[in-house]
């Protein structure tokens, strides 16, 4: 991720991205930062970027000439061959957690910030695609704002966080606020940690976690708690009918990855935008003609978990269908971490095993994805005497996969230990681990039985939509 800062300040944008987590980002090469001094552009022998604004008023304004030439310079070495213009200004768009999600898959952002009264209308015309705001109220210039958003967006960039505090466990995004944290020592001022901390427990951990979420949530910010609540009684809903069909919705909305796109008697879509999936329920199916007319005329391409056969049906008379695989959801219901092998060690597999895995790994055959998921630490690798014995994942809208057990270490429980670590990781998180099996895969099936997880009776279908019918 390449971040270009247009400014009159580049000292205030460089000294920003030289410590702590940003500055290891740059240095290990995840993000660059390049801030260009839009002074040195001017055509005035005074190296004037700024003028009176015609009409009268306070204060003076960046003038288009400077501005525009320093982004014709920056947009000449883009990686990409264009990017986003993003102009930092009150007036724009308020900056949030899923913006910052939606710009982290960009390969270059150009951030042109203002000063004084604000720059010329006439290049911002020409050249900004985003207005973007940090908060309600007036700051000097654009280079905090800068600052704050390329912050929030590194760290979702892969490799920017260490592997094993992946982004993908947040908070936050679920619209709660993080719970309360304590670290040593045990006692301070007369004040203890809670107990339930000391346990070693992980369920009543996170249970507790979620508990203090929810209450503080009601008290600092209703609007989000009212958010919250809206999801919660959907996913009751999902509970109600089948809890083993719609578990990736039910997770999805409970993880805080999804949002619901479409809430009626008749059926719910939940879209996890991060991974570029929808999930689709119809209950009947007019429901499910109204949803092919509707929300999937405007998402017409993409992966789809479709939960009805009514609905697959609707969706075939009106879009090309690339692939429809018939699978069944696995869900481990019990909160008991399982057992697993001590003769192995589980480590994430840094990008130095892309190839390795790509090699094994042929469900998904996408590069960039294996990288991602390398990236951000949800591939674990079984590695038995110093050597990899096969790997597990977790899929981006969060269901388990990935599984691969080498030809040499096979029949020997190594792919029933794999997938019982990543079932203890994701109880430790308070996710109801799941995940997704193709009705022909008898190995896998019974792989997930033994394992002591319940096969939904249903059977769902991952659809490629590729473009309406003529
Ligand atoms: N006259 C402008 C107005 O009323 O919209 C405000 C100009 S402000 C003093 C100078 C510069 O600071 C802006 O051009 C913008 O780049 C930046 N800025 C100020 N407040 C900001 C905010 N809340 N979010 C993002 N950028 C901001």
């Amino acid at each position: 991720m390449n971040f270009h800062v247009l400014t009159l300040f580049p000292e205030m944008i460089l000294q920003g991205g030289q410590t702590s987590i940003l500055g290891r980002a740059i240095k290990n090469g995840y993000i660059t930062l390049n801030a260009v001094d839009i002074r040195d552009y001017t055509e005035s022998k005074h190296k004037k970027v700024d003028d009176y604004p015609y009409g009268g008023g306070a204060g003076m304004l960046m003038q288009a000439q400077p501005v525009y030439d320093a982004y014709q310079a920056v947009s000449k070495k883009l990686e990409s061959g264009k990017a986003r213009v993003i102009y930092l200004t009150p007036q724009g768009r308020t900056f949030e957690q899923k913006m910052a999600e939606e710009l982290s898959k960009e390969k270059d952002i150009v951030f042109l910030c203002g000063h004084y009264e604000g720059i010329d209308e006439r290049v911002l015309e020409e050249i900004v695609t985003d207005y973007v705001s940090v908060g309600d109220y007036v700051l000097t210039g654009g280079e905090l704002p800068a600052m704050v958003m390329i912050d929030a967006i590194s760290r979702l960039v892969p490799g920017v966080l260490n592997n094993d505090t992946s982004a993908d466990f947040e908070t936050f995004h679920n619209d709660l606020l993080e719970y309360p944290q304590y670290s040593r020592p045990e006692e301070w001022k007369g004040k203890s940690v809670p107990q339930v901390l000391l346990s070693g427990n992980h369920t009543k951990i996170a249970e507790w976690r979620l508990e203090q979420s929810i209450r503080r949530t009601k008290e600092r910010r209703p609007d989000l708690y009212d958010k919250y609540k809206k999801k919660q009684q959907v996913i009751e809903k999902l509970l109600k009918k089948d809890k083993f069909l719609y578990i990736d919705m039910i997770e999805s909305l409970r993880r805080g990855r999804g949002e619901l796109i479409y809430n009626k008697e008749g059926g719910v879509v939940v879209k996890d935008g991060d991974a570029g999936i929808y999930m689709l329920a119809a209950f009947d199916s007019v429901t499910a003609e109204e949803i092919a007319d509707t929300i999937l005329y405007e998402n017409e391409t993409g992966q789809f978990l479709v939960h009805q056969e009514c609905l697959l049906k609707s969706m075939e008379k009106r879009f090309r269908i690339e692939e429809a695989f018939p699978i069944k959801h696995a869900v481990y219901t019990q909160r008991v971490p399982l057992s697993v092998s001590k003769e192995i060690t589980f480590t994430p597999l840094g990008i130095d095993y892309l190839e390795e895995v790509m090699e094994h790994y042929h469900i998904v055959p996408d590069e960039a994805y294996i990288k991602e998921r390398l990236l951000s630490g949800n591939i674990i690798g079984a590695f038995i005497e110093d050597r990899l014995a096969g790997f597990v994942g977790i899929h981006k809208e969060g269901s388990l996969g990935i599984l691969e057990v080498y030809e040499a270490y096979r029949r020997k429980g190594v792919a029933a230990s794999l997938e019982a670590y990543m079932i203890n990781r994701q109880l430790s998180c308070g996710y109801i681990p799941y995940g997704d099996v193709l009705t022909s895969n008898e190995a896998s099936l019974h792989l997930q039985e033994k394992l002591g997880l319940c096969i939904s009776k249903e059977i769902l279908f991952w659809v490629e939509l590729n473009g309406y019918l003529c």
